[in-house]
């Protein structure tokens, strides 16, 4: 089951909430999706909304996200968030390019969580 946040506090929120009821956001304040709203969460200046964003965009499988996820998974600033959006990118679209590049050379962290989503040539991934 698909748990939900807040688009802008990013509260759990019960899958038909109209508000949040950690900051009373509306949930679908404008026009923009969810997958919207999480595209831009991509980009908020606290990392743990970013990595959130990145976990959930793979979480539902959205296939809009793609370049999104594939533009912070090639971002090295910040390496869980990258290793989080190659994660969700290869959960989507494992036959990516980047997914088979990151798989091939990708920096540890980012390899290592795309080997968790998909079989590695020399198979690295842990077992939990
Ligand atoms: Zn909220």
């Amino acid at each position: 089951m698909i748990t939900w946040f807040c688009p802008e506090c990013f509260a759990e929120v019960d899958a038909g909430a109209e508000r949040c009821p950690a900051c009373g956001a509306p949930t679908d304040a404008d026009d923009r999706t969810y997958e919207e709203k999480l595209m831009r969460a991509l980009h908020h200046h606290l990392s743990d909304r970013r990595l959130l964003a990145a976990r959930i965009l793979g979480a539902i499988r959205s296939r809009g996200a793609v370049p999104e996820l594939a533009e912070a998974a090639a971002d090295r600033t910040d390496p869980y968030v990258a290793a989080e959006a190659a994660r969700s990118l290869a959960l989507i679209q494992p036959d990516h390019p980047l997914v088979r590049r990151l798989r091939e050379d990708g920096p540890m962290l980012t390899r290592a969580a795309v080997c968790e989503v998909t079989s590695c040539p020399d198979d690295t991934r842990s077992t939990s």
